[in-house]
C-alpha cells in the first residue's frame, strides 16, 4: 500500500478498519447487487464524520480509488471498489426530528426505513423510496422518486442542509445560505461532490396512509396504463403510486391459481385524509375488473416496506431506465409488448409520475434537470439465479431498446447501469456545464468518481 498504512488508518478513525486478512471481509466488501464481486483494500465502518474525513484522506494520499457506500443499493456497484477504499457509512444511521421545526437531520448511511420509522412517531414524513431498506444518502443525491413525491417534490427538493466531507479531507456545511453552488449540485447531482455525513431535510405532515397493490389482466395494460397517465395528468397531488408489471407472488390475497402470472398492477398511495382514501382510489378500479387488491389505510413506513420481501440482498441486478415527457399510446404500446414478459418474480417495471410539486421546480433551480418529464420509468431486472443472467439481461435490453425512441435521451441517474455512462450528459440537460463547475471546484482531480460521473 501507499504513504499511509492500514495500520495509521486504525489509529485515526473511531469505527472498525477490515482488511482482507480481517474476519468479516467478506462481508464488509458485500453490496446488494450480488452481480458486484469487488474486492477493495479497505473498508471504513465509519462511526462518526471525523472517521469520513480520515477514510477520504487516506484515498487521496495513497492515490486509491475512493468508494462512497450509504445503503448500498446501487445496481451498478458504485459502494464498493477493486483494490481502493471503502467509506461505509452504514453505520451512521441516526435520526433526529426536530417537531416544532418540522425537520429532520439523518446520518449519511441511513436508510429510508430507519428515517420513516422515526418522523412517522410525530406524523410526519418527506419523499423516500418506495422500499425501506434503500439509503438515504444515494437516493436523495440522485434526485429520490417515491410515493409521495406529486405533493412533496422529489426527496432532493426537500432538503435544507448537508454535511459534506469534500475531496481535500473538509467538512463543509451545504445550503442555501452556505456554499450554495454546492448544494445547488448535491439536489440531483449524485455522490460526484463528496460525503455527506448527515442530511437535513424539511418535512411534511404524512401519517397513515391509503393504499397498495391493485391487479389487473395483462391483457388489460394498455388501458390501465392510458386510464393512468390521463387521470394522474391532473389528480390531486396527494394522489401518489404507480403503474407497475409484476409476476404475482404466491400472497394469500392472489388466488392460489394465479401465483405466478404476470399481471399489471397499480401500487397506490393517498396520502391525504385516510378517510377519504377508498374514494380517492375508486378511479383505478374503473380502469379494467380488478383481479386481486390488498389495498386499506395502514402507516405510510407499512406501504414503504410492503415490497421489501421482493427485493432482498443477494439477488442479481440490471436495470436501465428513460424519462418520457409524455407516456404516448406508441410508448405504451412497447410496454405493452415487452411488460407481460416480465421473467423473474423479483423483477418489475415501474412507472413513477414525477408531475405535480416536482414540476414546479425549475429546471436549473437544482442539479435534477428533468422538470418537463411526466413520467421516470425503471425496467428493473433482479433474479437469485446467476445462470440466468443472460435471459434477465436480455428481457432488459430488449424493453429498453423498444421504450427508448419514444423517451426522453436521459434517464434517473439512480436507476441506470454501469453501462450507461455515456448518458450523464443527457440527464442533465442544461445544467451539465454548470455541474461541471461545481465538481472543478469541490473535486477537481475526480476522487469522487464511483457515481455516474460528471468529469472536472
Ligand atoms: P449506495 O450503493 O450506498 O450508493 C449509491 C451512490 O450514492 C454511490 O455513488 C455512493 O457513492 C453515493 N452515496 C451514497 N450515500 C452517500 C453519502 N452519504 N454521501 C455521498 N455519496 C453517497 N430510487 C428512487 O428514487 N426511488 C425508489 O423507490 C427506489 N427504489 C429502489 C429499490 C431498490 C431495491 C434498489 C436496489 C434501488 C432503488 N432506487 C430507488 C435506486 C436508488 O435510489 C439508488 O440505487 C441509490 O443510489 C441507492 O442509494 P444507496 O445509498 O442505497 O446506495
Amino acid at each position: 500500500m501507499g504513504k499511509l498504512s492500514a495500520e495509521q488508518l486504525r489509529d485515526r478513525v473511531r469505527g472498525q478498519v477490515v482488511t482482507p486478512d480481517d474476519e468479516g471481509y467478506d462481508q464488509a466488501r458485500t453490496v446488494h447487487n450480488a452481480m458486484i464481486d469487488k474486492k477493495p483494500a479497505v473498508v471504513v465502518h465509519c462511526a462518526n464524520a471525523g472517521d469520513v474525513m480520515a477514510a477520504v484522506d487516506f484515498a487521496r494520499e495513497n492515490g486509491i480509488d475512493l468508494a462512497v457506500r450509504g445503503g448500498g443499493h446501487s445496481v451498478p456497484g458504485f459502494g464498493t471498489c477493486d483494490g481502493g477504499v471503502v467509506a461505509d457509512l452504514s453505520a451512521m444511521r441516526g435520526v433526529r426530528v426536530d417537531p416544532v421545526r418540522r425537520t429532520a437531520r439523518a446520518e449519511g448511511g441511513a436508510t429510508w426505513g430507519d428515517f420513516n420509522a422515526a418522523t412517522h412517531a410525530f406524523g410526519l414524513a418527506t419523499t423516500g423510496g418506495i422500499i425501506s431498506t434503500t439509503g438515504v444518502g444515494g437516493l436523495t443525491l440522485g434526485g429520490g422518486i417515491g410515493y409521495l413525491a406529486r405533493g412533496l417534490g422529489l426527496s432532493c427538493d426537500n432538503l435544507v442542509s448537508a454535511d459534506v466531507v469534500t475531496a481535500d479531507g473538509r467538512l463543509l456545511v451545504a445550503s442555501a445560505q452556505e456554499n450554495e453552488d454546492l448544494f445547488w449540485a448535491l439536489r440531483g447531482g449524485g455522490g460526484n461532490f463528496g460525503a455527506v455525513t448527515s442530511f437535513e431535510f424539511r418535512l411534511s405532515p404524512v401519517k397513515d396512509v391509503y393504499g397498495g397493490p391493485i391487479l389487473f389482466e395483462i391483457d388489460s395494460a394498455a388501458t390501465v396504463l392510458r386510464g393512468f397517465r390521463d387521470l394522474i395528468a391532473d389528480a390531486p397531488e396527494q394522489l401518489g403510486g404507480f403503474p407497475a408489471f409484476q409476476i404475482a407472488p404466491p400472497l394469500p390475497f392472489i388466488p392460489q391459481d394465479r401465483h405466478g402470472e404476470p399481471f399489471i398492477l397499480i401500487v397506490a398511495c393517498w396520502s391525504g385524509p385516510v378517510e377519504e382514501g377508498e374514494k380517492a382510489l375508486r378511479a383505478f378500479h374503473e380502469f379494467a375488473p380488478v383481479v386481486a387488491e390488498h389495498v386499506g389505510p395502514m402507516p405510510y413506513p407499512a406501504l414503504n416496506s410492503a415490497f421489501d420481501g421482493l427485493v432482498p440482498p443477494g439477488l442479481q441486478h440490471y436495470w436501465k431506465a428513460n424519462f418520457v415527457t409524455e407516456l404516448s399510446d406508441a410508448a405504451i404500446d412497447a410496454h405493452t409488448r415487452h411488460g407481460p414478459l416480465v421473467p423473474a418474480v423479483n423483477s418489475t417495471v415501474h412507472i413513477y409520475p414525477i408531475n405535480g410539486a416536482c414540476h414546479r421546480v425549475g429546471p436549473d433551480a437544482t442539479a435534477f434537470a428533468y422538470r418537463d418529464a411526466s413520467f421516470a420509468t425503471v425496467i428493473a431486472g433482479m433474479w437469485p439465479d446467476p445462470a440466468d443472467n443472460e435471459a434477465n439481461t436480455s428481457w432488459v435490453r430488449d424493453y429498453y431498446a423498444a421504450t427508448a425512441p419514444h423517451s426522453e435521451e436521459g434517464g434517473y441517474v439512480n436507476f441506470m447501469a454501469d453501462d450507461d455512462q455515456s448518458r450523464v450528459k443527457a440527464n442533465y440537460k442544461g445544467n451539465y456545464d454548470r455541474l461541471v463547475a461545481a465538481k472543478r471546484a469541490y473535486d477537481p482531480d475526480n476522487l469522487f468518481h464511483l457515481n455516474q460521473n460528471i468529469l472536472p
